[in-house]
């Protein structure tokens, strides 16, 4: 059978009981189990604010839009960002009316401290850092940096959903703002949600109102206990309609559940995928994970000579994995930076990521195993 790069796996049986909940109580909008899942999220991480989403996109788009606005950033504000990332990521920077500078990677295949510092300038006001894969990366050094020049840190952790350090701590307490997905293939499965979780508390009071169109329903309804004006609100905001619903939060709460043992589970196969490929250090590299990380084990990535012909190769015996990602500076947005991130161009034309989700077993990682190793070595013998 098909071994395909992602295939959700949901607790299908719970899930419907949380969705029939929403249905009997004929409640399936804003508010109840996305506030459920809010607090739920806010226990399980430790952050003190969360709001949610219907995407991770959303997320980012409002990230920068409130950073940008709060503190009266111009056109020419730049944000260092990586070249090597879902284009959701480096859409909310040219959206939010900012300028996307990039900065190069190292063998975390995120961000460089060293390449971000190189990148700053006097109108350098942000990074936003991508956790690959559910890597951690150098996200501390690029923090420091942040904290050293007076910048705001975004975290893009649309793969860190369960990424902890080794002594338990939740990567991002530095971050200005979090941003999670919990889109079908990510680690928390769902439909499409995320999750926005500012530091400041001012930021999540507003995220919560740009998130409905900018509405704010209290202003009317303080000044007139009676409830005379219930039918009215204020606007204060231009906002989107960006905000979670509770049919889809009732997966989430449910998925939260599991999302430590899958994480387990995903951290297994690394395990093994990584022994397999131990005796090929030459032509199969792996990608760095720092020792203090205990990585979600979103991706399982290597990088290989010849990746478009593996691909071919592994296609043909019915495994199908992915790439992640394409060098965003090859995409004609962001084209005005191309060839200034050799190593995530070197990445982008050589990575491969293996198939890694909760239906793989320990015989598909052998099969897949074997695939790869008999391509790298029949490579070496032309
Ligand atoms: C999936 C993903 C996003 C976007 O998430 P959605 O919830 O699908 O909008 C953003 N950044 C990265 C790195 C992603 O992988």
């Amino acid at each position: 059978m098909a071994i395909q790069l992602f295939t959700p796996a949901f607790e299908v049986e719970e899930c419907l009981e949380q969705i029939r909940e929403c249905l009997e109580k004929g409640w399936t909008g804003l508010g109840y189990k996305t506030v459920q899942f809010e607090e739920e999220w806010k226990k399980y991480t430790g952050w003190e604010h969360a709001h949610y989403l219907n995407s991770a996109t959303a997320g980012l788009n409002l990230a920068f839009d409130i950073l940008k606005e709060e503190n009266g950033w111009d056109q020419d504000a730049e944000v260092i960002t990586t070249p090597l990332t879902f284009i959701s990521s480096n859409h909310a920077i040219l959206l939010a009316g900012l300028k996307a500078v990039f900065a190069d990677i190292d063998d975390t295949l995120c961000l460089d401290p060293q390449s971000v510092e190189s990148r700053i300038t006097d109108k350098t006001k942000a990074v936003l850092f991508v956790g690959l894969g559910g890597n951690t990366g150098h996200y501390r050094g690029v923090a420091a940096l942040c904290k050293k020049y007076g910048l705001k840190l975004v975290l893009d952790a649309a793969h860190m959903a369960g990424t902890r350090y080794k002594n338990g701590e939740v990567p991002g307490k530095e971050a200005d703002v979090i941003v999670y997905s919990f889109q079908a293939v990510k680690n928390l499965p769902t439909a499409d949600s995320g999750m926005i979780c500012f530091k400041d508390p001012e930021y999540d009071r507003i995220v919560r109102e740009k998130t409905w169109l900018g509405i704010n329903k209290d202003t009317y309804a303080r000044t007139n206990s009676s409830g005379t004006y219930k039918w009215r609100y204020d606007v204060e905001y231009v906002g989107n309609k960006y905000h979670g619903n509770s049919i889809i939060a009732s997966i989430g709460l449910v998925q939260l559940k599991y999302l430590d043992r899958d994480n387990a589970y995903r951290r297994q196969l690394a395990e093994w995928y990584t022994q397999g490929f131990a005796s090929y250090p030459d032509k199969i590299k792996l990608v760095e994970i720092d020792a203090s990380c205990e990585s979600s084990r979103h991706l399982f990535q290597i990088i290989v000579d010849n990746r478009d012909e593996m691909m071919l190769a592994l296609n043909q015996q019915e495994i199908y994995p992915g790439v992640h990602y394409v060098d965003n500076t090859e995409y004609r947005m962001y084209r005005y930076a191309d060839g200034t991130c050799p190593r995530a161009r070197y990445v982008s034309d050589h990575v491969i990521s293996l198939p890694m989700h909760m239906k793989v077993t320990y015989e598909d990682v052998q099969t897949i195993v074997k695939a790869v190793i008999s391509f790298v070595t029949k490579e070496h013998t032309k």
